[in-house]
């Protein structure tokens, strides 16, 4: 009896990795969020599910523990990487209370590089991942990061960018960044990656502030002093001698 916390990619099953769309066939009950369970029904056909509403991450992986102490092998689904923003961490915080059960955590795509690859190759150097939600993290602790990402010169990566409660927060993050770079630096984001409405735009840092078109199923991304536009594509060159 296994856990297996499975990344499924941003979207449709075309993203989900052989391992993990082994993992998912192998296992008797699928155990996740309704949204990602959904996405992928074609894969779990007739076998049972169970799902949770958003924010009972802790309930969802009790629930998959006990099916696992029933003896039953348990995919337990989240989107991109199970360990970026993901369900990984917290499944082996709780399962310590569980251990006889074995948990393995299967990779998957992250946002920043299916996006990434919608936009060109916006990451090709050092970059910095930062969550803007304040849920779970302090708000003076994300503007420190992302100060520091900036002052670093690192290409910045924003997940879960805006919600419908946190619509000024890209906008703060925004003006922290523009202290250390131009307002004209090229940016962009990427909406509903791999899944239907799939769009990419390119645009610069001061076009991202008081940006409606942003939303929670965005990841936004922001060019370092380097960054630039090639034939419509978002790249941020590495420095190969001779280009
Ligand atoms: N574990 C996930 C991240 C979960 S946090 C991963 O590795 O991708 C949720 C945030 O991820 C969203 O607010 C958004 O910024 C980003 N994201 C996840 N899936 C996305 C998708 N299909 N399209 C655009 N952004 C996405």
């Amino acid at each position: 009896m296994k856990i297996y916390v499975v990344g499924i990619g941003p979207g449709g099953e075309g993203y989900i990795t052989p391992v993990a769309r082994e993992a998912i066939e192998k296992s008797d009950v699928v155990v996740g969020y309704t949204v990602y369970v959904d996405l992928i029904k074609n894969l779990t056909g007739d076998k049972e599910t169970k799902t949770t509403a958003m924010k009972q991450e802790v309930e969802r992986c009790r629930m998959a523990l006990e099916e696992c102490l029933k003896g039953k092998d348990v995919a337990f689904v989240c989107s991109g990487d199970a360990g970026v923003y993901g369900m990984a961490g917290i499944m082996c915080e709780v399962a310590e209370d569980y251990p006889d059960v074995d948990i393995e955590v299967i990779p998957g795509i992250t946002a920043a590089c299916s996006g990434g690859a919608v936009l060109g190759a916006p990451l090709i150097h050092d970059f910095a991942v930062i969550s803007l939600s304040d849920l779970l993290t302090p708000w003076e602790m994300i503007e420190k990061r992302i100060s520091l990402a900036a002052e670093g010169d690192f290409v910045i990566c924003l997940y879960n960018p805006k919600s419908k409660k946190r619509v000024t927060h890209l906008d703060r993050a925004v003006e922290l960044i523009e202290k250390h770079r131009a307002g004209d630096t090229p940016c962009g984001y990427v909406k509903n990656i791999g899944r239907d409405g799939e769009t990419g735009v390119i645009c610069t840092l001061k076009e991202l502030s008081g940006n409606d078109d942003i939303d929670m199923f965005t990841t936004v991304f922001i060019g370092n002093s380097s960054t630039k536009v090639i034939n419509g594509k978002l790249v941020t060159p590495r420095g190969y001698k001779g280009v």
